[in-house]
């Protein structure tokens, strides 16, 4: 087992979150779900570019959700995962009564947008019959029953657990509690080699608590793989962590150039002098252009 002394939340939050997350998430909720609900609807195309809208939608909520968590200095998981989730839950259940809506007010049934809101067990008969029917036809085929059921899991999972997983990996972000503020990153503050031993070493030089076997790794050559050390560090300079993550450039198809990414060391907590020596030793050029952004 590792033995490295990594960042953990505090468990804290502010009071106002419990308020403002819900509040304004469920606003940013209900207007995403609005567009998601009628460009799925009158989309003609229905396929991947489905999967993609919906995959879009809840990253899109998740971001917000996460920028609401920092916004409300939630350092506690369990607060996280219950705001994020219940949020993401909300959200759905709206994209349901818009969506079940608008499919009826096109095939001209008079029909009242908050009565399908607020009666779930309505809206629950208005998408068993559209499951009977059918909501949607691919290449001819129109999905029914057991099918579009699964269909619909599989957008449910999406809308809902893509959203409630961003919000809980808010929390990961390194805050200091010393000056109340979210630690900003450097990423790739250092680069160097990947070790012959790869994990194994750049976890014992964590477990030694030694920054300074840092330059020993070396440089990495040109094309090869190598590891990406990213600090976070707060502006008081009490609070500084560094991960690592193995980076393996490749190139697609099309020739462009990408990189598969492996994280081997999460938030290692650091002392001021370690965070402080790390930055000063940074090259000239290098240091110009690592600047520690938000995030
Ligand atoms: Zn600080």
């Amino acid at each position: 087992m590792s033995t490295v002394r990594t960042y953990v939340p505090s468990g804290r939050f502010s009071g106002h979150a419990l308020v403002t997350v819900p509040l304004l998430g469920i606003l940013l909720g209900a207007l995403l779900a609005t567009a998601y609900a009628y460009i799925t609807l009158y989309l003609p195309i229905v396929g991947a570019v489905t999967f993609l809208l919906t995959g879009g939608m809840g990253l899109l909520l998740g971001l917000g959700l996460s920028a609401l968590l920092h916004r409300g200095k939630v350092r506690n998981r369990m607060v996280a995962l219950a705001l994020g989730l219940f949020v993401a839950l909300v959200t759905f259940y709206v994209q349901w009564a818009v969506w079940s809506y608008a499919l009826l007010r096109r095939d001209d049934v008079d029909v009242s947008f908050l009565a399908l809101l607020l009666q779930p067990w309505a809206l629950w008969d208005v998408i068993n019959v559209v499951n009977q029917h059918g909501a949607w036809s691919l290449k001819g085929a129109t999905p029914t029953g057991g099918v579009l059921w699964a269909l619909w899991a599989v957008e449910g999972l999406l809308l809902v657990g893509l959203p409630t997983f961003l919000a809980l990996a808010a929390v990961d972000t390194p805050y200091c509690e010393a000056c109340e503020s979210w630690c900003g990153q450097a990423k790739g503050v250092r680069v160097t080699d990947v070790p012959a031993d790869g994990e194994a070493t750049v976890l014992a030089l964590a477990e030694r608590d030694d920054v300074a076997a840092l330059s020993a790794l070396g440089e990495p050559h040109a094309g090869t793989p190598f590891v990406r050390w990213d600090l976070h560090a707060c502006g008081c300079g009490e609070t500084s962590t560094l991960c690592a993550t193995r980076v393996t450039p490749t190139v697609d198809k099309q020739g462009k150039p990408g990189e598969e990414t492996t994280v081997w060391l999460s938030h290692w907590l650091l002392q001021r002098s370690q965070a402080s020596s790390l930055r000063a030793g940074l090259p000239r050029a290098a240091s110009d252009e690592v600047v520690l952004s938000h995030g």
